[in-house]
């Protein structure tokens, strides 16, 4: 199995506060060539350190209130091509981002506060067949 991983994950400073959130595990197969690290975000053109966002409505809305949407959008889309093109068929997440988040997320209005739901990128995965994982929540056996 080859996964696609937040890049976050892998040990990328490519956080929106400039950043990672190293996990040992995902660094580790990214090592043994097992995972592709990307960032979404990243390659939907927006840059780190960046104001963050949230979810709100089906859009994704930047704490100045800009709409971002088009930027998740296209980076998710990307993202998704990359990783079957590398032929990845599950991934393992970074949990609450607006992109890599599944389950639950921050709610939009920018308290800290959770909801039910999934980040853009992660939501184009799973339509899209992918066995979702996060660091929280790891595949078994790992
Ligand atoms: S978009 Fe995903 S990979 Fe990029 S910094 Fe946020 S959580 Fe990490």
């Amino acid at each position: 199995m080859r996964y696609v991983v937040s890049a976050c994950l892998a040990g990328h400073f490519c956080r929106y506060d400039g950043r990672s959130h190293p996990c040992a595990l995902v660094i580790r197969l990214v090592q043994s060539k097992l995972a592709v690290p990307l960032c979404p975000e990243c390659l939907g053109g927006l840059e780190t350190p960046r104001i963050p966002c949230e979810c709100r409505d089906g859009r994704v809305i930047s704490r100045d209130g800009r709409d971002m949407t088009e930027f998740f959008a296209h980076g998710a889309a990307v993202s998704l091509e990359l990783a079957k093109k590398e032929g990845c068929r599950a991934a393992i997440l970074k949990s609450r981002s607006p992109s890599c988040g599944f389950g639950l997320i921050y709610d939009g209005s920018f308290r800290g506060t959770l909801c039910r739901g999934e980040g853009v990128w992660a939501a184009l995965l799973r339509r899209a067949g992918f066995a979702l994982f996060s660091e929280e929540n790891l595949p078994e056996g790992m």
